[in-house]
């Protein structure tokens, strides 16, 4: 799986040879001569042209390339995935519960306090207590906060989706 991530926006006008570039939604950038324009920071990617011959996108990009599960049963792609400020949290969220609903994986994540510490834990069916509601309500779900069985303590733990810095793949004995 990959996912592409714009980083900077700009364009470089070559009529006068500025570099123009947007860094926030609704900041539309000029060069000095007007011939070129960008628009959108990060968030959307305009460029305003008076032909496209002087215009030159110089737009940075960041690119995260990370195996699937099927990848690493495969045996053809590492097994450490590390998380870094670019990945946003809809696809740490996702890579996390791909990963942990099928096997145990050690999750570095930072704490409250800001001690990191290296879980082993999994979500996967049938390595986990079941877990019997009292109240019969069903928890609110929270995309901020992901709990995990916690199989070096036994216990259900949970951590911020923000804090991870890592996933890897558990020894298996
Ligand atoms: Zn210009």
């Amino acid at each position: 799986m990959q996912i592409e991530k714009l980083i900077r926006n700009k364009a470089k006008c070559l009529k006068c040879g500025e570099v123009a570039e947007s860094k926030s939604g609704h900041d539309f950038r000029r060069c000095k001569c007007g011939a070129i324009a960008v628009d959108g920071g990060l968030e959307y990617r305009r460029g305003v042209m008076e032909s496209h011959d002087i215009y030159e996108d110089q737009s940075e990009y960041y690119t995260l390339h990370y195996p699937t599960w099927d990848d690493y049963k495969a045996g053809k792609q590492p097994i450490k995935v590390e998380f870094s400020k670019h990945v946003t949290l809809e696809h740490r969220r996702k890579l996390l519960r791909d990963w942990l609903t099928q096997g145990e994986f050690v999750v570095t994540f930072k704490k409250i306090d800001g001690e990191l510490r290296n879980m082993p834990c999994t979500i996967q069916e049938g390595k986990v207590p079941v877990v019997e509601s009292k109240t019969g309500r069903v928890k609110k779900p929270n995309d901020e906060v992901m709990s995990v069985y916690a199989t070096d303590k036994n216990e259900w733990r949970s951590f911020r989706v923000e804090n991870v810095l890592s996933i890897e793949m558990k020894e298996q004995v």
